[in-house]
Formats: C-alpha cells, structure tokens, sequence
C-alpha cells in the first residue's frame, strides 16, 4: 500500500500537437503543487492515438518543459500500456459491466449506471451529475487501443495519483471516469478543475495571443522565469499583490485549492511587462547566458564568435530599456564590428545635411582622447558645439544615429565608451564619407 498522505500528480499531455499556453498552465500548477507538498509529479504521455501522436510533438513538449524549469520524477507512456487497459476491460466483461460490441468489431463498451455523481472539487466545491444522460461509453475501440477516459482512469489509479488537477474543459469526461472508478472498485482521487484562459478580449485565445506554442514564446525571446511567473498569475496568485514570484518561492506556497474560480484572460503587456522585470534584475552574467544561447537558438550572427566582455557591457547599457532578449539581441549587433546598419528614417532626419564641419572637428577632438572614457568624450564633445557655435542638440541626436544607427539608446557618452575609440571614429569616418557623395 502507498502512503495516504504523499501526494502524487501528474500532467498527460497528449502529443497530438505542441504546447500550449493552457497546458503549459496545468503542468505548472500540478509541477508546484508536487513540489509544495514534497510530492511526486508524474509525466504521463497519452499517446493512444498512434496516427495523430508523433515524435516531433513529443520532443517539442519535453523540450518546453525543460526549458521552463518543470522537472519531472517519473515518465509513461500509455501506449506502452495497452495490455493493461485490456485486462481491466475484460474484467468488466467477465462482470457483466461491460458488454461487446453487436458488430462483432471487438469493441468494449461499458453499461451506464443510472445515477448522481458528485463531484468534491476542491476548487468548485460540489458539482453534481446524472448519469442517466450519458450513454454507454466504448472502453475498447475497434482497433483494441483504449479510449481515453478508460486509460486516464487506469493509469491515475495504477500510478496512485493522489489529485487531478486539470482544466474546466474536462469536467465533463469526469462524471464518465467517475463511473469507471466505481465500476472497477477503485479508489477515487481528488479533483481539482482550472478555470480555462481565455483571449485578451474574453474569448476563445487567438493565435496571436496565448493559443501558440510555448517555443514562439522563447523565439519571441521571452526567459523561461518570467513565462513561468506569467502562467503562474493565469489563475492563482501568493497575495499581496505580489506579481514577480520565482517558480522556488511560489513552490514554497503553493496551494491548488487558493486558485481563482473565474476564468483568466491572457494579456500580452503583463507577459512582456514581466519580462523587462525579470531582465532588469536578472544576475547580469546569467543574462549573458540566456541571451548567448538565445542568439545561439536563433542562428544569428550578432556576435561572432561570442565576446562575453562586450555582451556584458551592452548588457549594462540596454537591459534598463530592454523587453525581450530580442531587444537586446539587436543591441548586440550595434557593437559588432566597425560596419554599422543605419535606420533609413533615421538617417533622413538626422544625417541629410551636411554636417561635414561638424564631424571633422569632432572626429579631431575625439582623436586625441587618450582614455577614452564618457566623461572624457562629453568634454570633447562640448568643446566641439562650442566651437562650431551649434546648440547640443543639433549634434547630438546626428552623433547618436552615426555611432549606433538608431535614434533612442542609452545615455550618448556612455554608449560612446562602451563603442570604443576605434569603432567610434571608424563610424564617424563612414558618415563623413557619406556627406561628400
Ligand atoms: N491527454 C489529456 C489532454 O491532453 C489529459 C487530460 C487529463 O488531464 O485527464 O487533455
């Protein structure tokens, strides 16, 4: 016998598509709740359906699960189990619960009991269901693979799965596994359904929002800490009105009971607004990490081969202003090498006059700057207004858009020092040249 007391869960996903939001939601909850009550959290592969179920899927939900930090202590996969589900059918046939099929197909098909089923959800409270309006239900198709509420009811019971904690859209197929349950003599676990997540307008979720894969969120360059806090808000909350929780502090005070009734709706700003959080303070060398494998990930040549010393000093300079590690990844290319990409509008409104004058004498006052540091470059760039009898601002924004090709960054004398005397010069070298053609 197992121990009353130790709590089991599990998450089945079926790999018959990617990871969702949703279901990257329920895995959490279930992954903190093992973790909360120092139990044991089981990842159960349903993989009945052999034509729709495939590799890729498959590796594509262990791979999202990694990456978000859902460790797990046990792994099955029901398709390794189809004599199992077979007994416990023929069991049923041998009791008269179940009967076969007329058409002589072979499959199993289990007799309805006429009765209220209740339902103790411990985040629902009770939800009561008759029997009387569900019809017989196939245990065994034809192709001898089990149906899916036979196998969840199986495998729950086989691997002692203390709670059930799923989403709302299954609180349906519950009453039927109920009846499963009963028929076999099993012991019954605890339910708990999740409210759904809806659209940022209320409905269904759009592509756009939440219904795509949790691998668009790490390429849209999200950090799997800051999903994880995300999807832990979709529907609980630590209080206090607390809102950046790590998954170590929030597996400390998890409670499923403590989730919210009402349905959550994904929001997009909140993701993103959680992200710059989780960026501004992240540990900067671990920061480098996850934009280095990030960068990695998506093939990009922004540094190459990887200099760490620099990644950490644009690092520095960005991450304040910074949303998601493609911000930052863009950030990166504007210190890669002397040739710099120039935002055309960029260029039109700050560099279509003629400011020859003006970058020779500050291509001279930078030249002779021995260290070249921002506060050095800020005397050097004031001696030059002054002396071109110019206002900061008309030299500034050109300098600006020169060095980096864009029109915001961080404070100009501290990108300067960061770029370096050579690259600095080589830049304003290139825009000089443009001014003569
Ligand atoms: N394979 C089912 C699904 O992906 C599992 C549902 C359950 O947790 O019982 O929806």
């Amino acid at each position: 016998m197992v121990q009353e007391s130790k709590i089991r869960v599990r998450f089945a996903p079926s790999p018959t598509g990617y990871l969702h939001i949703g279901g990257a939601r329920t895995c959490l909850f279930n992954w903190l709740y093992a973790r909360a009550n120092k139990g044991t959290f089981v990842l159960r592969i349903e993989d009945t359906d052999k034509v729709r179920s495939t590799k890729e899927y498959l590796d594509e939900i262990l791979d999202s699960l990694k990456w978000l930090g859902l460790n797990w202590d046990e792994l099955h996969f029901q398709s390794e189990r189809f004599e199992i589900y077979r007994t416990y059918a023929r069991k049923l046939l041998d009791e008269g619960k179940a009967y076969l099929a007329e058409d002589g197909s072979g499959a199993i098909i289990l007799k309805m009991p006429q009765k209220t089923v209740e339902i103790n959800d411990l985040i629902h409270g009770v939800i009561r269901f008759d029997t009387g309006l569900i019809k017989d239900q196939v245990l065994i198709k034809t192709d001898q693979s089990p149906t899916y509420n036979f196998a969840c009811v199986i495998d729950d019971s086989q691997m002692n799965i203390t709670h059930i904690i799923r989403g709302d859209d299954h609180i349906s197929n519950t009453p039927k596994q109920i009846v499963i349950y009963e028929a076999l003599g099993l012991k019954l676990p605890q339910f708990a359904h999740i409210p759904m997540i809806l659209g940022e307008g209320g409905g269904r979720m759009s592509k756009r929002a939440g219904a795509t894969a949790i691998t668009e969120y790490r390429r849209m360059g999200f950090l799997s800490e800051a999903l994880a806090n995300y999807l832990m808000l979709l529907g609980w909350s630590p209080g206090n009105n607390q809102e950046i929780i790590s998954l170590k502090e929030s597996s400390e005070k998890f409670n499923v009971a403590d989730a919210n009734k009402t349905a959550a709706a994904f929001n997009m700003d909140k993701l993103l607004w959680i992200n710059s959080q989780y960026i501004k303070n992240m540990d900067l060398e671990k920061l480098s990490a996850e934009l280095k494998s990030f960068c990695e990930a998506e093939k990009t040549s922004a540094q190459n081969p990887w200099d760490e010393k620099e990644a950490l000093r644009v690092l520095k300079l960005y991450r304040e202003r910074a949303t998601t590690l493609i911000d930052l990844q863009e950030a990166l290319k504007i210190f890669t090498g002397p040739e710099l990409a120039i935002d055309e509008a960029a260029r039109q409104k700050f560099l279509s006059i003629d400011l020859s004058r003006e970058f020779g004498i500050l291509k001279e006052n930078f030249s002779n700057i021995s260290e070249f540091s921002a506060m050095a470059t800020e005397a050097a760039f004031k001696s030059t207004v002054d002396k071109c009898g110019i206002t900061t601002k008309q030299l500034i924004h050109p300098l600006r858009v020169a060095v980096s090709g864009r029109t915001i960054g961080p404070g100009m004398f501290e990108l300067l020092e960061a770029l370096g005397k050579e690259r600095t010069l080589a830049r304003i070298d290139s825009v000089l040249a443009g001014f003569k053609k």
